[in-house]
């Protein structure tokens, strides 16, 4: 291809779209005739307040954003809201969190320094191999929210339905399936995702949060931290992530060029079919999360020997599809194939996959 560009299976920081790169290769040097690039622009300027409103313009589009709720452009990534979410939401000062995996589980623990947590729900006694069901969850009505990670990166799991938590407002992390299909977002107190696995670089959170769970937190709140703040100041209390806003702008006018997420999540089944389809007729590969839960981003496989799984990853990336490791808590290899993994890469994987199998199988 023009750039000898490979494919990047990573699971985050991951590929952005072509055309948008070059946006930002053409745009370095001059920025829509400014003289400068977004970089170096000041955040006050009037150039990069209409970067910041177009960017929530086109995701408020996308993701039909209901107007009741308000986009912040957050700093330090998914990790720090974390602590932002009890922070904010403390009003009786317990939550439930379900643990479907390695984030949720360590956003349980970051959210117990601030509130009393209660473990809604857990699926660690199967290793997280599945995300716990309604009628798995013991939730407590008295609960500020309820929080759930929507798509489990680590363990390729996905909630196949959302939980009814009753009037208690139900959190999502979002991070790696963000804009990958239609969400109804009205069932959602906040949604919040870091940017880099579907949208931009990292170093950025969009939360998404419903007007009625703005209220001023405790005075201790860090000012970073405090979402009345955020909101109150359009994400610009501080000097944003400038840079970051910059290209989620134009990975959603990228999105909405080819047709918006209802196209995209139609190329992501067609990527995830192509691939479990393979996995699933195959008695040499071993898929990991249970069918009924399977992430449509992050696919878990591995053959029966770690030696074989090494050798694997090392001959895919000879052929350019690279960072197929598995994560070190479960070894074999993960597939990240998010927005902007092409088709094509998915088909030269699975190519690879059946000539491997035949060589070793
Ligand atoms: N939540 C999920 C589901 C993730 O996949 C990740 C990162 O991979 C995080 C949270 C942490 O995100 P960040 O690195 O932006 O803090």
């Amino acid at each position: 291809n023009q750039y000898d560009r490979v494919y990047n299976f990573s699971a985050g920081p991951s590929m952005l779209p072509v055309p948008v790169l070059e946006r930002c290769r053409d745009e370095m040097l001059n920025y829509n005739g400014t003289g400068m690039s977004v970089m170096e622009m000041s955040h006050r300027s009037k150039p990069f307040i209409a970067i910041s409103k177009r960017a929530e313009t086109l995701l408020r589009e996308v993701m039909e954003i209901p107007e009741n709720y308000k986009v912040l452009f957050m700093q330090g990534g998914a990790s720090l809201q974390f602590a932002a979410l009890p922070i904010n939401l403390r009003c009786n000062g317990a939550a439930d969190y379900v643990r479907s995996g390695n984030f949720s589980t360590i956003a349980s623990k970051e959210a117990a320094k601030f509130i009393k947590v209660n473990i809604a729900g857990s699926s660690e006694a199967t290793a997280f191999d599945h995300t716990p069901l309604q009628e798995e969850l013991t939730l407590d009505p008295q609960a500020d929210y309820v929080h759930i990670c929507m798509n489990n990166t680590i363990y390729g799991t996905k909630f196949p339905y959302i939980p009814k938590t009753g009037k208690v407002p139900l959190v999502a992390d979002i991070s790696s399936c963000i804009l990958s299909e239609p969400i109804d977002v009205s069932r959602f107190g906040v949604l919040y995702a870091g940017v880099q696995k579907n949208l931009a670089p990292a170093g950025m959170a969009i939360v998404i949060i419903r007007d009625d769970l703005l209220h001023e937190p405790a005075a201790e709140t860090p000012l970073m931290l405090n979402y009345k703040l955020m909101a109150d100041k359009d994400s610009m209390y501080n000097t944003p992530n400038c840079w970051s806003i910059y290209v989620t702008m134009l990975v959603l006018e990228y999105l909405q060029s080819i047709g918006g997420v209802d196209e995209m999540a139609r190329r992501n089944k067609k990527k995830a079919d192509l691939l479990y389809g393979f996995l699933d007729e195959s008695a040499f590969y071993i898929a990991g999360a249970r069918p009924d839960c399977r992430s449509m981003m992050n696919v878990i496989f591995r053959t029966d020997s770690p030696d074989l799984d090494a050798k694997f990853v090392a001959g895919a990336a000879e052929r350019g599809l690279l960072t197929l490791k598995g994560h070190r808590v479960l070894g074999g290899m993960r597939a990240s194939i998010y927005n902007n993994m092409p088709y094509e890469g998915v088909e030269l994987l699975v190519d690879y996959m059946r000539a491997f199998e035949k060589e070793n199988g």
